[in-house]
């Protein structure tokens, strides 16, 4: 092959063009390819795009660049399923506004990628089309739910992909596939277009290989939407721009109630206690570098509640949000002679189990008799750790944390994760849903070749000084271009 985009970066890619070493249609096609190439062993993509078309209004470092979007990201003419078998045949009329920011700024899309059914879960196995694989073992997930814009980047097809990220499902799959996840402050990026999950907990995010192309892509697409009523107004930051800044002055929290080690001394798991090492070598390494990295404390009570309430308020909101599919406007109808049938067939056939629980656990939730009882004390606790939060922030830039107790899980895992001992360290990225705050997962070790990430939620509104933050410890893991060394 002439030209091997595998273990390249955007900035690698627009230099190549820029110099005429490539043309965006080899680009595109040399993409294509490779898709095609790992789609039976992997599973990224449900659709894979067969034709080059360039939309572009103007030229921006992503002219060119080809890329991928989850496949709950509304694209007009190209089938957009959320995975779920609801929506296999459904053609959008209209593009998410991301989509529409990307064709303008020139970037090529190479498809459409696998998720977890509408985006609930965190295993990438619940999808119509089938689970996908982790690149670096095919034996293991790659975590969802945005799995198949993980995969596609960790194999190299593309050198960015979008997702979206709820709970963690952009942070989570970035450290199990070894590339940068990153969804930034809520709003900043316009949700237009995005199948709704949960509506105040949904943000769009990237998956790369850098923090700088991370920030090369935020800033095509952040700014004000006036289709999203709750997208913010354009910073007039450039994030690319100050990567580099400085970060002496800047301060960083762990949590003692997550990730001290006494915690899990007498649980028999190695890998969790080779995570908690390196990662406690990591954060010499930031002071080194020039961070202040403090202990802090949070009552444990409220850690306990992340989990619970993240359900039942992610649950609640799903319920409602996803009440139009009923096989009637979208998708295979149902059958059946009253609408109640009709609907009662659509949805017996078209959702899976685990969509079928939670959308009976949101129901539940919602009865007039249950909302004050679950749906207001769950947001009510949630008020309660972002208070917490917002007072941390108030001294500190950025709270850092290992992205997960434990390396990629094989298929047939069945380690009970939810148990008390894993419930807090595996499900606490969801605080930066809760508040809105920026967060971003980078590679910071391996075991046993497998990449383990590390987590930086930094304060709401400052994308650009966590940004600055994670580029610097980027720099000091030793794992910066992690990607290049894998087997396949
Ligand atoms: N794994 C979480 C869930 O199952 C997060 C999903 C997400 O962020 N979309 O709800």
């Amino acid at each position: 092959m002439a030209y091997n985009i595998q273990d390249k970066t955007i900035v690698d890619l627009r230099g190549a063009l820029d110099k005429k070493e490539i043309t965006s249609e080899e680009l595109f096609s040399e993409a294509v390819n490779l898709a095609n190439e790992y789609q039976e062993d992997y599973n990224c993509f449900v659709t894979i795009v067969d034709k080059f078309k360039s939309k572009k209004k103007k030229d921006t470092i992503l002219t060119g660049i080809p890329y991928a979007l989850k496949d709950n990201f509304s694209t007009s003419n190209i089938l957009t399923t959320g995975s779920s078998n609801i929506l296999k045949d459904y053609i959008p009329v209209y593009d998410a506004t991301c989509y529409k920011k990307l064709k303008e700024a020139g970037a090529i899309l190479v498809g459409k990628t696998v998720l977890d059914e509408l985006a609930m879960g965190g295993t990438g196995t619940t999808g119509h089309t089938g689970l996908v694989r982790n690149p670096y073992d095919k034996t293991r997930q790659i975590g969802g739910s945005s799995a198949g814009s993980a995969a596609a980047v960790s194999l190299g097809i593309v050198p960015f992909a979008l997702g979206s990220d709820t709970g963690d499902s952009i942070r989570k799959p970035a450290s199990f596939g070894g590339v940068v996840g990153f969804k930034p402050t809520y709003g900043r990026i316009s949700r237009y277009g995005l199948f709704a999950f949960a509506s105040s907990l949904d943000h769009v995010g990237t998956f790369t290989k850098t923090v700088e192309d991370a920030a090369i892509v935020t800033d095509i697409l952040k700014g004000e939407d006036c289709h999203d009523m709750t997208s913010l107004k354009d910073d007039g930051k450039c994030y690319h721009d100050i990567i580099n800044n400085d970060i002496s002055s800047r301060k960083l929290f762990y949590v003692k109630e997550i990730c001290d080690k006494e915690l899990y001394k007498d649980i028999n798991d190695s890998n969790l206690q080779k995570i908690l090492d390196d990662f406690y070598n990591l954060l010499d390494k930031c002071r080194a570098a020039g961070f202040t990295v403090e202990e802090v404390s949070i009552d444990n009570k409220l850690l306990q509640a992340i989990y619970p309430s993240y359900m039942t308020i992610s649950c609640a909101e799903a319920t409602s949000n996803n009440a139009n599919l009923t096989g009637i406007q979208f998708g295979p109808r149902g059958q059946g002679s009253t609408p109640e049938e009709i609907i009662f067939d659509a949805r017996t056939k078209g959702f899976s189990e685990l969509i079928k629980r939670r959308f009976i656990l949101g129901s539940y939730i919602l009865q007039k008799e249950n909302q004050e009882k679950l749906y207001l004390n769950a947001c009510r606790i949630r008020r309660l750790i972002v208070e917490r939060m917002d007072e941390l922030f108030e001294n500190y830039d950025g709270m850092i944390l290992p992205a997960s107790g434990g390396i990629a899980p094989k298929f047939d895992d069945t380690s009970d994760k939810l148990s008390d001992r894993y419930l807090i360290l595996e499900n606490h990225m969801a605080i930066a849903n809760f508040g809105g705050y920026p967060s971003i997962t980078i590679p910071y070790t391996k075991i046993d070749n497998l990449p383990v990430g590390v987590n930086i939620t930094g304060r709401k509104l400052e994308d650009d000084v966590l940004l600055n933050i994670a580029n610097k410890i980027e720099n000091v893991t030793g794992y910066k271009g992690n990607w290049r060394d894998k087997d396949v």
